[in-house]
């Protein structure tokens, strides 16, 4: 593409206030997981008024906007619509679907994570039309639902679209990122026998099994790599099967939030806490491991069962993508941010698992994600429309 850089700054500025209008829009239209079909109809509609040369919905209710291109690669982007609940609204200093303006920033949930991002991606897309170019090969624009919730949307994205190399436009400062430890949700299930609670000696209590295991829990040898870090494990729910509190429970169900770096696979992960089970000596009771999963149905109707597992995944520093969105990053931003990782999961691993290679870059303090304190930078939003653009051009130039 050799449109002089002023040329995209200053289509990006021109633009600038009919993107802060849309974002305002889709940040004041509440979209939880499963509820996302009004924000889903405005975003369809942005992307045919903006010129996009197809848009439609996929069965699971995700919006995908074309732009074509020459024979070149084709490059996806990737912002999903929902977003988590806003928590108690009188904790936020403005109303969280308010879209309000303050000193520069637009505040609201989702403002960060991520309606703003995707709303400069679509705009970003949207220049190669309005600056009368082509670009090197197909564009999609892809907006999943239900990432909050594991990603169901660009799980099935993955089974009808593919792309040479990928941008998850979460926020990052507009700084460039090449991957995240992943997420694995695990339930132990400890199997005692249920008696009466004026006579213990006639059941086997599973309390004191899952007491013995969360000792030794922290014991464990956690993977660890240089870029992300170790993994690591924490236990957050605990049940059991009954209701009453005179009756001791046969099982008691405990939950693991796993945080696993690359090439530490689900099974690995099982095993582990498997063989931790079976090596302590006072926990003599039947214990099962399981991925946790879990039924969902889109707003369009469609119910799937989705495990909670988001892949971890980490792109070489000297690959060929990431030198390249760096390279044009620097020259666009006029500075050079380096590379980093993200400290939260997202979509852009499950594009990895479809061999995807996949570039995170988006607008936006990540640190102010599920708060109530979010809000995203306006100056931001207009420098990364044009970040995202020179990172369409430079990604597939890389292939
Ligand atoms: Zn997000």
């Amino acid at each position: 593409m050799d449109l002089p850089l002023e040329n995209i700054q200053l289509a990006a500025r021109d633009s600038q206030p009919a993107l802060v209008d849309f974002t305002q829009h889709i940040v004041a239209t509440p979209s939880l997981p499963g509820e996302e079909g009004d924000v889903a109809d405005i975003i369809h509609n942005e992307m045919v008024n903006l010129g996009f040369d197809e848009v439609w919905r996929d069965q699971v209710g995700n919006i995908i906007g074309k732009v074509e291109g020459g024979d070149g690669p084709t490059i996806l982007l990737n912002g999903h619509m929902d977003h988590v609940d806003t928590g108690p609204p009188d904790g936020w200093p403005y109303p969280p679907f308010s879209g309000q303006i303050v000193d520069g920033e637009l505040w609201g949930r989702a403002s960060v994570d991520m309606k703003g991002p995707v709303a400069c991606m679509i705009y970003a897309t949207s220049l190669f039309h309005r600056l009368g170019l082509r670009p090197h090969g197909d564009i999609y624009m892809t907006v999943p639902v239900m990432e909050e919730i594991g990603g169901l949307g660009t799980q099935h994205l993955i089974t009808h679209l593919s792309a040479h190399a990928a941008i998850c436009g979460e926020p990052s400062s507009n700084t460039l990122r090449r991957g995240h430890r992943g997420r694995v949700e695990l339930r132990v299930t400890f199997e005692g026998h249920s008696a009466h609670a004026s006579a213990p000696h006639l059941g086997v209590n599973p309390h004191y099994g899952a007491a013995a295991f969360l000792t030794h829990l922290p014991d464990l040898t956690m993977a660890y790599d240089a870029t992300l870090g170790l993994s690591t494990v924490v236990p957050t729910l605990y049940a059991t099967d009954q209701l009453s509190p005179n009756v001791i429970p046969g099982r008691v169900y405990l939950t693991l939030d796993w945080r696993n770096i690359a090439g530490e696979t689900p099974e690995d992960i099982v095993a582990k806490v498997e063989n931790l089970a079976a090596s302590i000596e006072s926990l003599n009771q039947k214990v099962t491991v399981v991925i946790k999963s879990q039924e969902f149905t889109t707003y369009t109707g469609i119910t799937q069962e989705i495990p909670a597992l988001f892949p971890s995944y980490l792109l070489p520093q000297d690959d060929r993508f990431v030198q390249a969105a760096h390279q044009a990053l620097v020259t666009a931003l006029g500075r050079d941010d380096g590379l980093d990782i993200w400290r939260f999961a997202t979509d852009g691993g499950h594009l990895m698992t479809a061999d995807i290679p996949t570039v995170g870059f988006g607008p936006g303090d990540e640190k102010l994600a599920h708060t109530n304190q979010e809000r995203i930078s306006l100056a931001q939003m207009e420098e990364a429309v044009v970040g995202y653009f020179a990172l369409i051009t430079a990604l597939a130039e890389a292939v």
